[in-house]
């Protein structure tokens, strides 16, 4: 078992891998955000460089900023270079797969290269072909599914529609007259189908399709998988990052932290060879993974924290303040809570440490987002996103083409407390609108913000100024707001606008549909008693299913589901010119 305080920490940040180095100070307002601290270890004792790098008090490796003295912590260039590589992986058709392992020689080597790089390794049970790297001597997949090869095909359509209306798995068997196997094969398809299908309409993003402005949503969602093993009955639990513009609805990632191409077998193995554990996190080659020795360390961690008070009434200000005070209770600030005791890790494929998914997740939209003018995001209060965010979209804050806000919700007001909320503020905006009778109400409502702008309160640790909304709705009934990127560079009109436009509705919106449409997403019923260990009726046994369940239901809702505009979320942001059937993408081929 690995002694935290012992570890070894060869250099003073790790090197740069793919071009990405973030590790730099994430504030702001700091001279130094952005500016990378100096890699080389050098004889002096101090580097001058405006960073002090030390393991920290329980020897997670910070830096100091010496010019803000914010405590950024140190993180793997390498584990982010790989989550991105993974997340683009969608983008990219599967023509020319390669050794998915970044450090390895054989990387953009494609598998039909032959025999000197690779050897033919088997088949998975869903009929993926299994590949041997000869550059790195590990094991990948590459999916191979074709209409050809189906019996059945013309009951995809049946499927496709079952499992986007709510039909739980044993159900479609029933309907559809096909076993498991079957159902998990056409899944399997539906993926690969809805990916090349993806891949080929968000390719005008990514070559720099010109979008003048984006309101982007961003928040997690958590799911429960049951547990395979039946010696083992703790769930595993998964974590999805998701953006959505508020504009058109369009849903722009949804990234669960599990690698499927990975076998943890083999990844422990070769930690341990590496002796990977001997140092310090953001220094090991496996630094993206979690490994069995992470999660009794994360454990350990987790009993010395204080319990979090819950089930008091509160307001969205307490609460705001409460998640403050649980980032500080954190070893490293970056990183959210993600295991339980009566969790696990899967046994196929590997969980990725959250922090690495959420910045993969903002330098994939980094890259989809090359041609629009201006991007505002509207976060879910986590340190983890605000890190990502400010990380990657650097250059962009500092050019003022991209803003970032915190938004917290209070969604634990009853009925009547929300009707409440939103007749006080009723009767708010009528004075203010019989003060002024020249103007409209919408800018009755800027200048409401704008008036509430002038007293914020200064919360958390870091005195951050939350507004507190003046206009409630029934799915947003207490909200506070956090601008995070205030240069105090725009006037009080321009920034009540764009206080005004905060919301996270764009992906709550997504996140409730997955929940009531895709059976397998449901929210488990849990049970005070045998909670964690108990089978969630619909949940899915594998992992890899949820996640290309996720990525069949974001083509569905971005390109299949209409809405009061008869419009769909691709036909609005110009990805689509009309209303794409589920048919479409069933015998979508990209050629
Ligand atoms: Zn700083
Ligand atoms: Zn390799």
């Amino acid at each position: 078992m690995s002694k935290i305080s012992t570890l070894i920490k060869p250099t003073r940040i790790p090197a740069a891998a793919g071009g990405i180095q973030i590790n730099y100070c994430k504030n702001p307002a700091c001279q130094n955000y952005g500016v990378p601290a100096l890699e080389k270890q050098s004889g002096r004792k101090q580097m001058n460089d405006g960073y002090m790098a030390s393991g920290g008090g329980a020897s997670i490796p910070v830096l100091k900023c010496k010019l803000c003295g914010e405590f950024p912590p140190i993180k793997s260039n390498i584990a982010v270079s790989e989550e991105l590589a993974r997340l683009l992986a969608d983008l990219i058709p599967a023509s020319d797969p390669s050794c998915p392992d970044l450090q390895c020689a054989s990387h953009n080597i494609p598998v039909n290269s032959g025999k000197g790089h690779y050897q033919s390794y088997g088949m998975t049970h869903s009929g993926s072909k299994r590949y041997l790297c000869k550059g790195c001597g590990k094991t990948f997949t590459v999916s191979s599914v074709s209409t050809l090869r189906q019996r059945h095909s013309d009951k995809n359509q049946m499927i496709f529609s079952l499992l986007m209306n709510k039909s739980p798995m044993r159900r479609i068997c029933e309907v559809a007259e096909i076993n498991p196997r079957t159902l998990y094969q056409r899944i399997d398809f539906f993926h690969e189908q809805c990916k090349a299908f993806v891949a080929a309409h968000e390719r005008p993003l990514l070559e720099g399709m010109a979008i003048p402005r984006l309101y982007i949503a961003v928040d997690r969602q958590d799911y429960t998988v049951n547990w395979s093993n039946q010696h083992d009955k703790r769930n595993v639990v998964m974590h999805a990052v998701g953006s959505a513009d508020h504009g058109t609805g369009y849903v722009f990632g949804m990234h669960l932290d599990f690698d499927p191409s990975l076998d943890p077998a083999q990844i422990e193995v070769d930690a341990a060879t590496l002796n990977d554990q001997a140092i310090s996190y953001p220094f090991r080659r496996y630094a993206r993974l979690w490994l069995k020795s992470d999660y009794t360390d994360h454990m350990r961690q987790r009993s010395r924290m204080r319990k979090r008070k819950s089930g008091v009434a509160r307001d969205v200000t307490t609460d705001v303040a409460d998640t403050y005070d649980a980032f500080a209770d954190r070893l490293d600030v970056e990183v959210p809570l993600s295991q339980s005791f009566d969790t696990t890790l899967p046994d196929k494929g590997m969980q990725v440490h959250g922090e690495y998914t959420l910045y993969g997740h903002f330098l994939y939209l980094k890259r989809l987002f090359g041609g629009v003018e201006k991007v505002r995001f509207f976060m879910d209060q986590e340190s983890g996103i605000r890190a990502a965010c400010l990380s990657a979209f650097c250059d962009e804050v500092k050019a003022r083409k991209t803003d970032a806000f915190y938004v917290r919700i209070n969604k634990d007001l009853t009925v009547n407390e929300r009707r409440h909320a939103i007749a006080i503020s009723r009767s708010e905006f009528d004075i203010a609108k019989s003060n002024h009778p020249g103007l409209k109400d919408s800018e009755v409502e800027i200048q409401l913000i704008q008036n509430r702008l002038l007293n914020m309160a200064a919360i958390g640790k870091w005195s951050d100024r939350w507004l507190l909304h003046p206009f409630p709705s029934m799915s947003e009934p207490e909200k506070a707001i956090c601008y995070l990127t205030d240069y105090g560079d725009y006037a009080a009109d321009h920034l009540a606008r764009l206080y005004s436009k905060a919301s996270l509705h764009s992906i709550d919106r997504f996140f409730m549909q997955l929940r009531r449409r895709v059976s397998l997403f449901e929210r488990p019923i849990t049970t005070s008693s045998a909670q964690g260990c108990s089978w969630f009726g619909y949940s899915p046994y594998n992992p890899e299913v949820a996640m290309k369940l996720l990525m069949i239901f974001r083509v569905f809702y971005n390109y299949v589901a209409v809405g009061k505009d008869k419009k769909t979320p691709a036909m609005r942001l110009g990805l689509a010119k009309k209303k794409v059937c589920m048919d479409d993408i069933i015998s979508f081929s990209p050629n």
